[in-house]
């Protein structure tokens, strides 16, 4: 199916309504059914280049529609989607049920205020509740903003019992967003040169080592000059999505429980690429047999309609109206998708499909390991996996990527030497044996260079 240009849709629809004679109205049909109206991928990037700010590096694609788990380009070109959206498009492309509520939804009625009660917001609070250890929902439209307010409740909590200057711990390597607190949090300087001052209160430990994370709750509270600083939170990754498909170790998360748990302080998760069932279970954290008091997830949560969501203990519900809030959090076209994505987990009975395809995809990567002997590692859960290629192999990860998308899928690299694959949920059999055969088609290419 081929779009038709806005131009060309603006004529067809211009001319009948003007009164047009019979000619105008044939040339205003044939143009609509143009099969070349989509403008040339270098015309788009020139007109886009000239007027949207440079935040991204791009790559050279028009995504015209997508159905499933492929997309096709203006050029008709079809993709398999191992990408979708970074680990968002939850029920891939073009889902009817997703298309049927949103659609519902705006006929009725798409925004309200916070103001006033808002039921599907209601209805999907409830649902993340009884699929979690936690117990109330805060609304916002992304997962840097859900971080943001995971932040502030922190503080107030900390705040409620007379610390002055609270601590969150992250981890180096992490990823928490973009937002000035949200690049704070993240342990990764790149993210953070040329935009300090950074907000004061945070501390960093290399994921995954528990002696590192234990000696510096003790550094927080040792110096009794400044007997105000304590920890406030410990916030992680359940597995590091952009820092490279690595999870947390059982050991680490279990230390940083008792750590919270000894200094009153919040354990928090950040689920927003790992939740969702993206990992085979609906929270990451529940790979760590831990229950954590703080949870902040977006992406997947609308399927690609953008929402985000904070969910916390009773015992960390510290907000108080005014304390915190977000025009477009919850409203009832946002809340509609997330609960058609809720929805679809029942129906479909997604997180046992995302553990059989995610131990099928993992069987495949860990085969072309062997074959190829351009895989370092394989790693992570359900179907947020990683390929770490190695040091030696004399490509990287963006070379891997690159000839993917050549040879019609799309994946993203997290870090310099990781691939990551992150499809729909509703992924098949047969595409997973698709992607594999693709990605060895690419490795094998790039491992003999011509
Ligand atoms: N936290 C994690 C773990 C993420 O992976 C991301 C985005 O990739 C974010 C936060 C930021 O989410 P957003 O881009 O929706 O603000």
């Amino acid at each position: 199916m081929r779009l038709p240009t806005l131009a060309a849709l603006g004529a067809a629809l211009r001319g009948p309504a003007a009164g047009a004679g019979p000619l105008a109205r044939v040339a205003a049909v044939s143009m609509v059914a143009a099969p070349d109206a989509a403008p040339s991928v270098e015309a788009t990037k020139t007109s886009f280049d000239e007027v949207v700010m440079k935040t991204y590096g791009r790559f050279s694609l028009v995504v015209s529609h997508g159905e499933g788990c492929y997309l096709w380009d203006t050029t008709g070109k079809k993709y398999l989607d191992f990408a979708a959206g970074i680990s968002t498009c939850c029920l891939g492309h073009a889902d009817k049920r997703l298309v049927t509520a949103v659609d519902a939804q705006m006929r009725k009625v798409h925004h309200v205020s916070n103001l006033y009660y808002i039921p599907q917001q209601g209805e999907l609070a409830r649902r993340l509740v009884d699929r979690s250890c936690l117990d109330r929902a805060f609304f916002c439209n992304s997962g840097a903003e859900a971080n943001e307010a995971a932040i502030k409740l922190a503080r107030k909590h900390a705040h409620l019992r007379g610390v002055t200057h609270p601590i969150i711990i992250t981890a180096l390597n992490s990823f928490h967003g973009r937002t000035l607190a949200a690049i704070t949090a993240t342990g990764q300087p790149k993210y953070q040169q040329g935009f300090g001052p950074l907000v004061p209160g945070f501390e960093y430990v290399p994921y995954n080592d528990v002696d590192a994370l234990r000696a510096l709750v003790k550094r927080i509270h040792r110096n009794p000059f400044r007997r105000g600083r304590r920890l406030a939170a410990i916030l992680m990754e359940p597995l590091q999505g952009e820092g490279g498909i690595t999870p947390a170790t059982r050991e680490f998360i279990a230390a940083a429980r008792e750590l919270c748990d000894e200094h009153d302080a919040l354990l928090m998760s950040d689920e927003v690429q790992t939740g969702m069932g993206r990992t085979g279970d609906m929270w990451g954290y529940m790979h760590h047999g831990i229950e954590v008091d703080v949870l902040t997830t977006a992406k997947a949560l609308g399927g690609g309609v953008p929402i985000g969501a904070m969910l916390c203990k009773e015992r960390a519900n510290v907000f108080a109206p005014g304390d915190h809030a977000s025009t477009y959090g919850g409203n009832p076209l946002a809340c509609a998708a997330g609960n058609a994505v809720m929805t679809a987990f029942d129906d479909d009975d997604l997180l046992q499909r995302v553990r059989a395809r995610g131990q099928q995809l993992r069987n495949g990567l860990e085969a072309l390991q062997a074959s190829t002997g351009v895989i370092a590692e394989v790693r992570g859960w359900g179907l947020i996996l990683g390929i770490e290629l190695n040091e030696t192999c004399g490509f990287v990860a963006s070379d891997v990527v690159a000839r993917l998308m050549e040879g019609g899928m799309l994946t993203v690299p997290a870090g310099q030497r990781v691939v990551r694959f992150v499809p729909p949920l509703v992924i098949s059999e047969a595409e997973i044996e698709e992607a594999l055969a693709k990605c060895a088609d690419v490795l094998n290419a790039l491992k003999q260079p011509a």
